[in-house]
């Protein structure tokens, strides 16, 4: 078990800044997300904490340790990558009994640990194949118990479930939870799917050009979120943004876009300067969806209606507002292209961006 420090962590090639300003401390025994868009510097950041890769600048402790100069071998982690290399001549009980070569044990602790590794990813019937005549999904465990088999302070997964299908990353990803909560070991998980991030993570760091946007838990992550990029990057389907002014209304604070008039939660009452531009960010599920014109009210044109079977998304085209906005509505919701609709957007669910810095206009 470990805890992990990054502090002032940069990581630049040539001229490229891959990873800025990066502090990270992960509790010892905790799953941590790092969730981000491809090139945003996910990998780099694993590639440092397990000492393939050197920083640029900043430090790297275990538990209070400094290991920024310390080779990989020093460091006690184990990684599973997104397609894990397994040695194609050897079984699968071979390539486990390898990562433990080192280990000085005797062979009957060897064989003892890859029999309870075994039953722990339920592998056993498995060990006796070679690589060749095992699925993708079962390489993936394989290479898990091989990364799992040394007592590691901490994992370090990489995209492990990318080269799945959807019903099999299901699978795995809850037994990656249920097995990484057994043993109580740090992990570190990426991953660029926000669904993954949101299911597996005890907390989650959105990156983004390098960048952490925001740490936090799925929780905050999801309802709280800091910045734009988090609000647009978390949910399926993510937020929508609605482009309009606010303004003092009776001692409140009402919010225009276009013909519609809305009044917002009083928590930002005093919050953000009266009349200037705002984005209001707002769920799908917030957003009612109905035939008749209304003062709160943004008129839509339909541009698709996707059917998820529990529910439909209608996509809307509102004049004035640049992004397309996302309602979900009842599954027999009778919808079609060039329809046009009414969207009333629940305010109360309403979180508040400034526009120009792209971050969250806090409540009071
Ligand atoms: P993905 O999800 O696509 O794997 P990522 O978030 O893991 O992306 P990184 O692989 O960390 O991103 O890359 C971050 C940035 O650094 C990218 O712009 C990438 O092109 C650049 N980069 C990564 N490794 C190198 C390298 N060895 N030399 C030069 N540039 C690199």
């Amino acid at each position: 078990m470990a805890r992990i420090r990054l502090d002032g962590i940069r990581k630049v090639y040539g001229r490229h800044v891959a990873v800025e300003r990066l502090d990270l401390d992960i509790a010892d025994g905790e799953l941590l997300v790092l969730l981000g868009p491809s090139g945003c510097g996910k990998t780099t950041t694993m590639n440092m904490v397990a000492g393939l890769t050197d920083p640029t600048a900043g430090s790297i402790a275990f538990d209070g340790a400094d290991v920024t100069n310390q080779p990989p071998h020093h460091r006690n982690i184990a990684m599973v990558f997104q397609s894990s290399l397994l040695y194609p001549h050897l079984t699968a009980r071979q390539n486990i009994a390898m990562s433990l070569k080192r280990s000085g044990l005797p062979r009957t602790a060897i064989a003892e640990r890859i029999t309870e590794v075994a039953t722990v990813l339920d592998i056993g019937r498995l060990l006796d194949k070679m690589p060749s005549e095992l699925s993708g999904g079962e390489r993936q465990r394989v290479a898990t118990a091989k990364a799992i088999v040394r007592q590691p302070a901490a994992f370090l997964l990489d995209e492990p479930l990318a080269a799945l299908d959807a019903a099999l990353r299901l699978i795995l990803r809850s037994e990656l939870v249920n097995l990484q909560k057994r043993l109580n070991t740090t992990m570190i998980f990426v991953t660029h799917d926000q669904t993954e991030a949101m299911t597996m993570g005890d907390r989650i760091a959105v990156m983004r050009d390098g960048t952490v946007q925001q740490i936090g838990s799925p929780d905050d992550i999801y309802n709280r979120p800091q910045t734009l990029f988090v609000a647009g990057f978390v949910g399926s389907p993510p937020m929508n943004f609605l482009e309009g002014e606010t303004a003092s209304r009776d001692g409140r604070i009402g919010f225009s876009a276009g013909p519609m008039r809305a009044m917002l939660p009083d928590a930002y009452l005093g919050a953000p300067e009266l009349g200037r531009r705002v984005t209001v960010a707002i769920r799908p599920q917030h957003l009612r969806v109905q035939a008749y014109e209304a003062a709160d009210a943004l008129p839509g044109t339909v541009f698709a209606v996707e059917h998820l079977g529990k529910e439909s998304v209608v996509i809307f085209d509102a004049p004035g507002q640049p992004a397309k906005l996302r309602a979900i509505v009842e599954p027999g919701f009778a919808a079609r292209v060039g329809d046009r609709l009414h969207v009333v957007p629940d305010m109360t669910q309403a979180v508040l961006f400034d526009p120009i810095t792209e971050r969250a206009i806090p409540p009071r």
